[in-house]
């Protein structure tokens, strides 16, 4: 079970809601902080570790502050995401980028910034070499095809686009090594939103396997692997987390065993994770305005996919509550909606809830686990314009982090362009 909690009681949400119009996003200071810690702690079994928190996540520089001062690099894949690590604070390689279908200039940044630079095809070698030069550290992006299940939202890897196959990364390594690359890394990411906790063991016991096969074949030691992103998080309340200790003690474990012998023992352990550092400690908090009885019920609320867009595009469950009706009996069942003209514009389909007042001071309905692919996602799409984020801080006080767009921001792109008159 893992419960449901929202930091703020109705009368507070009241008055901050006079202050900042719904919809916005909030996140919990606090939570992230010690969230992170415990991830730390746990992963302190390893010297070395380094966690670069996936940008994508939670692109807000103000974010990644606070993770770059719990001790948190970052993970980029694109030119704003690594300007936002470098506005946090975030150095050198600290930062791993992690990208795909690579533009020249983005591997200009991230060389000029001093990132790791994580290859995501054997073509790239000689495209790096050619457009930005080769550092001294590089690190390549493993897909293990068939060797390894793939979950819902990332595909199998047999299918997914990502990576090199495994003759291609030991001849990827030979290649690199005969450039005069001189350290090296080991990336994979295979699964996306997985809660169980063997199937990461297993993509650790993959990755030390691997290490120790490229030892083998090319006398290259690698400095690290990276395990990627992918641990999931329970979005559903009788879902369960997956606990910091058992996966950083697993795959200790996992790494004894495989990487002693093999001379190894000093391989570093690093991770890209966004969803379960941020994920739960964000909320969408919207509010209902109008409520309609047709075939079905359905509650209005005026945050719609543009702002929080998993639902529709995954049909992914966010938990719902009401602040206020916590303990109310779930006496209706809604179809909770925004205002796109897309029908899948829904948070929830068929959703138990308690009865939802409507209106201009209406009910506020908090939508949970927002806090990462949540409004880094949004979008213009039938001119929608994305809300605002605000941060709960550790003393209770609360500022916001990013305005809500305004209708200037969704002209702002256009060209003021005079087509000639009629027959002119
Ligand atoms: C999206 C992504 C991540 C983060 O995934 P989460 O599910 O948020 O942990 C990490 N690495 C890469 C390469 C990604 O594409």
């Amino acid at each position: 079970m893992s419960e449901k909690k929202f930091p703020l009681n109705k009368n507070e949400l009241e008055a901050l809601a006079q202050q900042y119009p719904t919809p916005f996003y909030l996140y919990d200071e606090q939570g992230i902080r010690e969230n992170v810690r415990a991830i730390k702690k746990a992963f302190a079994v390893f010297p070395g570790f380094t966690e670069h928190f996936a940008v994508k996540a939670l692109p807000n520089p103000v974010v990644l502050k606070i993770l770059a001062a719990e001790g948190l690099g970052a993970d980029c894949s694109s030119l704003p995401e690594l300007l936002l690590a470098d506005m946090a604070g975030i150095k050198g390689e600290d930062i791993m980028f992690t990208s795909n279908e690579t533009p020249a200039r983005e591997y200009l940044k991230a060389r000029e910034l001093g990132a790791i630079i994580n290859l995501d095809d054997i073509s790239h070698i000689e495209f790096l070499e050619r457009t930005a030069g080769l550092p001294d550290l590089i690190s390549c992006r493993y897909n293990p095809g068939p060797l390894k299940e793939g979950n819902t939202i990332i595909g199998n890897p047999e299918e997914a686009k990502y990576g090199f196959t495994r003759e291609q990364i030991i001849e990827g390594y030979k290649i690199l090594k005969q450039k005069g690359v001189k350290r090296f890394g080991l990336h994979t990411m295979v699964a996306s939103n997985e809660l169980n906790l063997d199937y990461h063991l297993e993509t650790g016991r993959l990755l030390f396997e691997l290490a120790v096969e490229i030892k083998d074949k090319t006398g290259v030691a690698l400095e690290f692997v990276n395990l990627g992103g992918g641990l999931g998080i329970p979005y559903r309340p009788e879902q369960e987390a997956v606990a910091w200790d058992a996966l950083a003690g697993g795959l200790k474990k996992l790494h004894s065993e495989i990487l002693k012998k093999a001379g190894l023992e000093e391989l570093a352990i690093h991770t890209e994770y966004g969803r379960p550092i941020t994920g739960p400690y964000g909320w969408l908090v919207a509010r209902a305005i109008h409520k309609k009885e047709i075939y079905r019920n359905y509650i209005g609320l005026d945050a719609c996919m543009a702002d929080l867009m998993r639902p529709a595009l995954y049909s992914a469950y966010h938990h719902i509550t009401v602040p206020g009706k916590d303990g109310a009996p779930l006496t209706e069942t809604y179809d909770v909606v925004g205002s796109l003209c897309e029908n899948n514009d829904k948070f929830a389909v068929q959703r138990r809830l308690p009865k939802i007042d409507v209106g201009d001071k209406g009910d506020f309905v908090i939508i949970h686990d927002a806090g990462a692919h949540g409004r880094a996602m949004g979008f213009n799409y039938n001119g929608k314009l994305r809300c605002g984020e605000l941060l709960l801080r550790p003393n209770g006080s609360v500022i916001q982090i990013r305005r809500p767009e305004t209708i200037e921001d969704y002209f702002a792109t256009l060209e003021n362009v005079k087509l000639e008159e009629k027959g002119a």
